[in-house]
């Protein structure tokens, strides 16, 4: 057989979304794009904001020489100055260019850090529910994954947490605002986050590293902030991007940000330098982080995101789905009414509404939503959990 056996076995576990993508093909084509509803996808409806139109549009019309040319892996000076001055400014910590790297997303972000950090069987511990390619990624550099429940909110639980740390604990990835289930972690758990993880490297003489993935950060309801995670562990990593915040997945840039008085900081940031260019990234894309450079306090219409959110969320509850509120990012991971969610997930289907199942981010019983969709898909969407409602006896 000419593929490996463990890339054979992860698509087939982790083929979910990508199934529901392909079923939402062949719908559309039968029924029409109109008549089909897909809540499966997280690729967000809005375009960027006016601002990154006209930067893109000064940059072509007045062309820097050499903006084309490969550059220092880690990124132009110039942008990676923009986002020290922007972390300085949110966290009031001192943020220079050489804690920063420019990665191909967050996604590009998390292989870079895990690659640096990891050695063959190491664990790295994720709270479920949880983005499934955080295996993945784990996966490719040779460490396990500890999964780690977290309560009927979707909090991380401490007492399972300190239970699953061992001497062989490399990382710990948080998520917040959280996909698939919206959920921001408040300024006291990340506290007491950091404190264990202080407690677990005494206990073991190592070095435990908080992995902060943000790629919801500014997607953020009803006034709440997630606070800088930077404060409450000296071992602290962020992972981000601007698919989301600036509405470009489809463009490629994101960052690695350190903490400032890491230990072995120089040592790490000369790792994320070298494995971004081995892994074959070799650096974030040269337009893009010349755009990005003056976007950094420009995030998308989060009002817009809001108003889809209650929207969905009050008519879910009216019709008596148990569904936790999400407060951020454009997700809702509402609790299956039948026990297999699959089922559940597949009876939507019939009435032309996609979604995920839970199981596809590590907690079956609930399926996902995405709802950066357009008003009309969400409007369209309600029928259908209306009568898959009715046929799981929940009004
Ligand atoms: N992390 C999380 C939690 C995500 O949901 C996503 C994308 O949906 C990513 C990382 C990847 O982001 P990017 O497209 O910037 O690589």
């Amino acid at each position: 057989m000419s593929m490996s056996d463990n890339v054979r076995a992860r698509m087939a576990e982790g083929s979910w979304i990508r199934k529901m993508f392909e079923e939402g093909a062949a719908l559309k084509q039968r029924f029409g794009e109109e008549n089909v509803f897909d809540l499966s996808l997280g690729n967000p409806i809005m375009e960027p904001p006016p601002e990154f139109e006209a930067e893109l549009k000064r940059l072509v019309e007045n062309p820097v020489p050499g903006m084309h040319r490969y550059m220092p892996n880690a990124g132009y000076p110039e942008t990676r100055a923009a986002v020290a001055a922007q972390l300085s400014s949110e966290t009031g910590m001192k943020f220079t260019p050489d804690s920063i790297v420019m990665t191909c997303g967050a996604a590009g972000a998390m292989n870079v850090v895990l690659k640096t950090i990891l050695n063959p069987g190491e664990e790295v511990i994720v709270f479920a529910p949880y983005f499934l390619e955080f295996g993945n990624y784990i996966d490719n550099h040779g460490g396990l994954t500890r999964v780690v429940p977290t309560d009927e909110q979707f909090v991380p639980r401490l007492d399972a947490l300190e239970a699953a740390i061992t001497a062989n604990t490399k990382a710990v990835i948080v998520n917040s605002p959280n996909n698939p289930s919206g959920a921001v972690y408040g300024e006291d758990l990340i506290h007491q986050v950091g404190n264990l993880l202080q407690k677990k490297e005494s206990q073991y003489g190592t070095q435990i590293f908080l992995i902060s993935d943000e790629a919801y950060r500014k997607i953020i309801y009803d006034g709440l902030k997630y606070p800088p995670v930077f404060h409450h562990h000296r071992h602290t990593i962020v992972a981000t991007s601007h698919s989301k915040d600036l509405a470009l997945p489809g463009e490629r840039v994101g960052y690695i940000a350190l903490h400032p008085e890491c230990s072995q900081r120089e040592e790490l940031i000369g790792g994320f330098i070298f494995c971004n260019r081995t892994l074959g990234f070799v650096n974030a894309p040269a337009l893009m982080q010349h755009v990005v450079r003056s976007l950094q306090q420009v995030t998308v219409s989060v009002d817009e995101y809001q108003k889809k959110r209650d929207f969905l969320y009050s008519h879910l509850v009216e019709m008596g789905y148990s569904v936790v509120k999400p407060q951020g990012a454009f997700y809702m991971f509402p609790k299956s009414p039948l026990e297999d969610e699959v089922a559940f997930v597949e009876q939507l289907r019939q009435w032309n509404v996609l979604t995920v199942p839970g199981r596809g981010f590590g907690s079956p019983g609930y399926f996902r939503l995405s709802y950066c969709v357009n008003d009309a898909t969400l409007e369209g969407s309600l029928a259908g959990f209306e009568k898959a409602a009715r046929e799981s006896n929940l009004c």
